[in-house]
């Protein structure tokens, strides 16, 4: 400085004015970042506040208004926090003298204290710190508060926690038993199920390794489960798995349940939880059990069953399994099948042609859609050459679940019944026919009668009865004639029906056949010579005593001959030869009329049945003669049989046993209507 003095005025003012400039330079500078600074911070996301020993505040940046001052510099805390209120995270309100700006006007420091800000309009949380400041001496100069907005992160743990309490109020509810326990195995929950569950068998659940006493554990096969492999500990081990079934045995009650088991990692796969998850299955396993039962039932069923039996898989309609009898079906159906153990698994459409566009297929479809039993009912197949018919009854069998399982499918064969419905059927029919012709038959004797009687009654009248004594002679005549013909087809029915109540009775007696044959056909010369026909009697033995009915063989020789001359012409002629067998005596009647056609030869002797009308000249006639007479042999024990060509003539014989009866019958062999008479009857379709 001695070196100042010396210098001049000039110069000494020049070293002021330049120490000047520089100290000016230098306070512009501080000036600058002080500047600086202040920007800085007022452009801080952090709240940041300043204020003197007094709580003045020197500085409040736009984040710290926003959040809590709502001031500016020189207004004091107290002001500041007049229309606020502050409340700590368990809601509890924060007195004036606890925040922590102010507490750090008392030289207290807090750090990252929580709190909830009220405004009138707005409320935010906060995190706060606070710092008294000290000068050198050591005195209180200033305090600085900051503090950030963690509004957004308290609400979101706020929801992460409501999301946590929806979640264990769904896992508390949820009705699968949970429990999740730690890398300790301690239980840290355990829902209502669980413990509804396994409290009772368990008796605590606080860690797994405190075991499960009383209760045991059983696999599906009744197998001891141990220590090592109950689920919890396979999970602690790290192993997931799924649908564990096990029995839990309690001294209360067993339980049978699936368990699944999850091992969970954090994220530097080290296990953190166990969680397990069980069903109780004890019911369920107790119906799949019943429908196992019935399976395999339905399993052997099928095999010993005498009814043709198939299941069908409920998809593409495979055969699971099928019995001999349905096998046997298909093999007559289809040549190529071999063998049961072949078809099975096969699909129905590649063993039967158009299976798809059948009804089989359609009744099977039906099945799964309805879930309901359908039937086939007649159905007809030709097999080995025979029609057959089939009521097919289709039932769906069921899962545990109600889906279907299989189809089983049962043949029933109603061939016999269809078969006999049709000979029943036809057997009606005939029947009918007989009762449109039998009308027929007894309406054309009975018109005639009618007429008959007009035209005496006329006679009368017109007082011309001795005038025409010549034609009413013909015409009673005529009136007899058709008497005899209703006489023949009323004796023909009424015996046809003792007959077939078993009441027609023979009276035997031992009578020589020959002559009772004989005579018949010689009281028939005079109608046969009056047809232009030759009868011809011959035998080869002249006495032949057989036990028998006079009566019904007279019958029989004369229904034989009656027919015999219905289906003749003029100039033919009839033999009735008398022949001697060795057991029998044969009386055949042969004549070289139309002739039977081969087709009709073994109807003849059915009841009510006519051959073809239309081939028959002399069409008279109800169709139960043969019928009759067949009965009568029968009943003596012998037997009837015919010999025909068509165009030719036919020659029927009779042959009846030659044997003789101790006691004589002839209380009944009441001839009442006498030999004639009979014949008359007899023949009453011949006689003109
Ligand atoms: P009907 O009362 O109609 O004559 P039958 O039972 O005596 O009934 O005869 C049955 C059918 O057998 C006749 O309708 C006829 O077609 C045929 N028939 C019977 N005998 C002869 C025969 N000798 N020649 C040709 N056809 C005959």
């Amino acid at each position: 400085m001695g070196n100042f003095e010396n210098l001049s005025i000039e110069q000494r003012y020049k070293i002021i004015f330049d120490e000047n400039q520089k100290l000016k330079k230098q306070n512009q500078k501080i000036e600058e970042q002080n500047t600086q600074l202040l920007d800085i911070i007022e452009n801080l996301s952090e709240g940041v506040m300043f204020a003197n020993n007094k709580g003045d505040f020197i500085n409040v940046n736009q984040e710290a208004k926003r959040l809590i001052y709502k001031s500016d510099i020189g207004i004091n805390i107290a002001d500041a926090f007049k229309n606020i209120e502050v409340f700590d995270m368990f809601g509890n309100q924060v007195p004036y003298k606890d925040f922590p700006s102010v507490r750090a006007l008392r030289g207290e420091k807090s750090k990252n204290v929580k709190i909830f800000v009220c405004h009138p309009n707005k409320e935010y949380y906060a995190e706060i710190s606070s710092t008294p400041i000290y000068n050198a001496n050591g005195d209180l100069t200033m305090i600085v508060s900051c503090f950030h907005d963690i509004t957004e992160t308290i609400n979101q743990s706020k929801k992460i926690e409501e999301q946590k309490k929806e979640l264990e109020a769904i896992i508390e509810n949820i009705a699968d038993s949970i429990a999740i326990f730690d890398d300790k195995g301690k239980y840290i929950l355990v829902n209502r199920a669980s413990r509804e569950l396994f409290l009772a068998s368990y008796k605590s659940l606080d860690n797994i390794s405190d075991g499960y006493n009383p209760s045991e554990f059983y696999d599906a096969y009744g197998e001891k489960i141990d220590a090592r492999n109950i689920p919890a500990n396979r999970v602690m081990r790290g192993e997931e798995f799924k649908n564990m079934r096990m029995i839990v045995k309690s001294p209360s009650k067993t339980l049978q349940i699936d368990v699944n088991g999850t091992p969970i990692y954090d994220s530097n796969g080290k296990f953190i939880l166990g969680v397990l998850c069980s069903r109780d299955m004890t019911d369920y396993f107790k119906h799949e059990e019943i429908i196992r039962g019935r399976y395999e039932f339905l399993n052997r069923m099928v095999n010993t069953f005498d009814l043709p039996v198939a299941r069908l898989s409920y998809k593409d309609f495979k055969i699971v399994d099928i019995n001999r009898k349905a096998f046997a079906i298909i093999e007559l159906i289809n040549s190529s099948v071999k063998s049961i153990n072949q078809i099975k698994g096969c699909k129905i459409e590649d063993l039967f042609e158009n299976f798809k566009k059948s009804e089989y297929y359609k009744c099977l479809d039906e099945v799964l859609k309805d879930k309901k039993i359908k039937y086939l009912n007649k159905k007809a197949l030709t097999l080995n050459g025979n029609q057959v018919y089939f009521n097919i009854i289709c039932e769906p069998v069921f899962e545990v679940n109600g889906k279907i399982r299989e189809i089983l499918i049962l043949i029933i064969d109603v061939t016999p019944e269809i078969k006999s419905n049709i000979v029943m059927e036809k057997a009606l029919k005939v029947q009918g026919e007989f009762l449109v012709n039998i009308s027929h038959e007894l309406k054309t004797p009975l018109n005639v009668i009618f007429a008959t009687a007009q035209l005496f009654s006329m006679y009368c009248n017109s007082g011309s009865l001795d005038d025409k004594k010549d034609s009413i002679i013909k015409y009673i005549a005529s009136i007899k004639q058709n008497s005899y013909r209703l006489s023949k087809i009323i004796n023909n029915i009424v015996d046809l029906s003792k007959i077939e109540a078993g009441f027609y009775k023979l009276n035997l007696s031992n009578n020589n056949i020959v002559e009772i044959v004989e005579e018949i056909v010689v009281s028939l010369t005079n109608l046969t010579e009056s047809k232009g026909l030759n009868i011809v009697f011959d035998t080869d033995l002249e006495e032949n005593i057989i036990a028998c009915d006079i009566e019904k063989i007279e019958r029989i020789v004369l229904n034989l001959i009656s027919n015999a001359i219905k289906f003749s012409d003029r100039g033919d002629e009839i033999l009735v030869y008398v022949k001697n067998e060795n057991k029998f005596v044969e009386i055949s009647v042969k004549d070289n009329g139309i002739g039977i056609e081969n087709e009709h030869l073994d109807m003849i002797f059915d009841r009510f049945r006519q051959v073809d009308k239309s081939l028959s000249r002399n069409a008279e006639g109800t169709g139960i003669g043969l019928s009759l007479v067949k009965s009568i042999v029968e009943l003596h024990g012998g037997n009837i049989y015919v010999e025909s060509e068509f165009g030719k003539g036919s020659k029927f014989t009779v042959r009846l046993p030659k044997e003789k009866v101790l006691y004589e019958n002839m209380i009944y062999s009441s001839n009442v209507r006498g030999h004639d008479e009979n014949i008359k009857i007899e023949l009453s379709d011949v006689y003109s």
